[in-house]
Order: structure tokens, then sequence, then C-alpha cells
């Protein structure tokens, strides 16, 4: 696997792929810059080795040339994090890019217009990936967020970079974070997998069955279980479709010698809402009118007990609707008990759409070993699937 360490950058352009695809508000401003900064080693260690750097990215999903998708709204916010000075140019390719790009200098940066003010983009455009190819000597993917999309600027431009390709820092750790669960985790190896339904999940969990030891099974995804085991869950959100799978699940999870946890007690509630009426009841006996919307403190203390015993964790999904404030507390609490893990040494992994919102939220982002930067890239990660922007540096 090839990274920055493996070339010295002095005197040489590198084309880098980041991920500046960052929220903006009405007034252009930044209002979660985590990517940017995300993507500060890989370009401080290029212009320190003595080269310069060509930033490309996308921004939103912009149809044709669209001002409010440009990513001269972010200059000055790239600039503020960088602390150095970022040209910008434009466009993302033809005569102006060139111009701009030949002329940078040793410790400067240049910053493209959004690639996806061209359709070739995301249709994986090889013409268009050549022309990106021409403004770099050494193509850097360091953008995680897009790995699982075979887009020119993330895969296909690979090719006209045979021995002068690697992954940047960010891309290189995610990819030796999502080893270090899947292939090389201490043992035991435990798996949390929440939030809303079977169906999203089914993948990951096929998958992941040989690979952990240990499988807790939160949120949502929970009453197609109960239910499927003979359990009554009231008006709790279930997949009947999915019913014979999760019995099937649990037959092959006991073959592989993985112990499944779920749920044993919820906090029901008589609606969906924040002031709805609530009440701790066994999981197998929710009555019509109620709905699981949390994990119970039973659960709570039984999932801390996994979560104490193991060396490696997988973090996907929330244990109950966390958005509302009054069923938050099983995802607050499995956060507590795994950033205690983490502290005793095992190694946890936070990944994937809703989990890392909620380790955001509720403060625990520096007290896990890592959280992802990819939503769509970590769950097909976690599906095993080789994603095309990481094959194409490896090819
Ligand atoms: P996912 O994107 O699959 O990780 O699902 C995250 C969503 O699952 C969050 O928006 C939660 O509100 C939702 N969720 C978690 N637990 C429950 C539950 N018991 N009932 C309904 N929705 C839930």
């Amino acid at each position: 696997m090839k990274t920055l360490n493996d070339f010295n950058f002095e005197n040489k352009k590198a084309l880098i792929r980041v991920d500046f695809n960052v929220p903006l508000n009405d007034a252009f401003e930044v209002t979660d810059a985590t990517r940017i900064v995300s993507a500060k080693p890989t370009i401080i260690k290029i212009l320190e080795d003595g080269g310069s750097c060509v930033l490309m990215s996308h921004l939103g999903r912009p149809k044709g040339v669209q001002d409010k998708f440009s990513l001269r709204h972010i200059v000055n916010k790239v600039e503020d994090i960088l602390g150095v000075e970022v040209k910008f140019v434009s466009d993302c390719i033809g005569q102006d890019a060139e111009d701009a790009s030949k002329n940078l200098k040793p410790g400067e940066i240049l910053l493209l217009e959004n690639l996806r003010f061209y359709p070739e983009e995301t249709a994986g455009d090889v013409n268009f990936a050549e022309a990106l190819s021409k403004l770099g000597d050494i193509y850097v993917n360091d953008a995680f967020g897009t790995a699982h999309r075979a887009h020119a600027s993330t895969t296909i431009i690979a090719q006209f970079f045979p021995a002068h390709k690697c992954f940047g820092h960010l891309l290189a750790q995610e990819i030796d974070s999502i080893k270090k669960v899947m292939e090389t985790g201490e043992k035991p190896v435990l798996a949390v997998l929440g939030g809303a339904k079977v169906s999203s999940k089914i993948t990951i969990i096929e998958n992941i069955l040989d690979k952990v030891d240990h499988l807790i099974i939160g949120g949502g995804m929970t009453f197609t279980f109960i239910k499927a085991q003979g359990g009554s869950i009231g008006d709790s959100i279930c997949e009947d479709d999915k019913m014979e799978l999760a019995l099937d699940i649990m037959k092959q999870a006991k073959a592989k010698n993985v112990q499944i946890h779920l749920p044993v007690d919820v906090v029901a509630a008589n609606a969906f809402s924040n002031d709805a009426d609530t009440e701790i009841m066994d999981v197998t006996q929710i009555p019509d009118g109620w709905q699981g919307l949390d994990a119970g403190p039973k659960s709570i203390a039984n999932f801390h007990d996994v979560v104490m015993q193991s060396k490696t964790i997988l973090w996907n999904g929330p244990l109950g609707v966390f958005e509302m404030e009054r069923f938050s507390e099983g995802t607050i609490a499995l956060g507590n008990s795994i950033a205690e893990a983490t502290k005793n040494g095992a190694f946890s992994l936070v990944g994937g759409g809703d989990s890392v919102a909620a380790v955001k939220q509720f403060g625990f982002e520096h007290k896990v070993s890592y959280v992802s930067t990819g939503g769509g890239a970590m769950l097909e990660s976690l599906e095993g699937k080789t994603l095309p922007g990481i094959a194409a540096i490896l090819e």
C-alpha cells in the first residue's frame, strides 16, 4: 500500500483529491470544517517536503455551473485552517488550470473549481480524467468520503499515474482502522449495529459474522428480531418481510460461535414524540399503542458488560431515537461505555452515518480511537466491498 511516505515531494506538484464537500450556510460560510481539517496533515507534509499542492474536490450536487456550489466560497476558510495562502482557479481543467498549475512554486497551494461542474466527473469519463491528470506529477487520493465512487477524479485518473500515485494520510488512516477491526483486531472483537432498519444493514451483518465474537443489535432493528422469535412488539418499527432473515442470522451466528446480544428492555412510548408518555417495558411484552424507542436500563447494563470485555469495537448506528432527548440515553450510555473501554486500551472505530452524528453531538469524538469521515464509503467497506478509489491506487 503506497502512502505519502513512499515519495519525496521536493519540487513536485501533488494533485490531491480531497473531500472539501463541506456544509455552507446562506451566507456561504462553512458551518462544519471537519473535512478541511482532516486533509491538513497530507497537505502540510507535501509542502514541508518542498512540494506544491493542487487540490481538487466536489461541492454539493450542482447541475452544470452554479455559483452557489463554487469552491471559491471556501478559499478563505481553507487558508485559515492551513495557515498558507490558497490560490484559486475558476475551472478544474483546460488552459487556465494548466497555467495556474505550471506557475505554482514549491510551498504553494492551488484550489481548483468544483469538479462536478462537469458531468464527466461523476460519469467517470476517461478524457476528463486525463485532462485533470495534466495538473500534477503525483496523484494523491485523500478523499475517503468518495472512495466508493468510480468517478474521474477518485478512480479513473489513477491510470495516468501508474508509478506515481498514493494514499494521503487521511485515507491511509481510514484503511488502517477498518483493517484493525475486520482483519487484525485483538479479540474479543465486538460490533454494535443499531439504527433503523435491518434491510439497510443486512449485508454488513452477514459480512461481519465472520469477523466478530460479539454482536450487539440495537435500535429499530431490534424489533424485527424480537417479533421473529415470538415476542410482542406493539407498534414498534418492524420489517415483517425480514423476520425469516433475522432468524437465519441468529442461526448463522450460533454456527459461527458469535454471541448476539439484543436489548431485554426498552423505553416504550405511546407516540413517536419527545412529549409522549413513556414506560420501561420488557422488550417481548410491548402492548399495542406503544413502541420501543430506546434501550432500557437492563439492556444498557448488559451492553456495558459486553463492551468492557471487548478489545476491538466497531460502532455503527444509534441504540434509540437519539435525535429526541428522551430517547437518547441508550446511545449516550453506549458512548460512555465505549469511551471507558477505549481508555482501558481497546481500539474503537465509529463509522457510518448517524452514529458519527451522535458521537459528535454527545462529545465522544475524542474519546474513541477513530471516527470515520466517510458515510457510504464506510458502510460499503463494512459490507466487505473493495472500494474503487482504493483499488485504483493498489493496482
Ligand atoms: P441508520 O441510518 O440506519 O443508522 O438509522 C438511524 C436512525 O435510526 C436514527 O435516525 C434513529 O432515530 C433511528 N432509530 C433508532 N432506534 C429506533 C427505534 N427504536 N425506532 C425507530 N427509529 C429508531
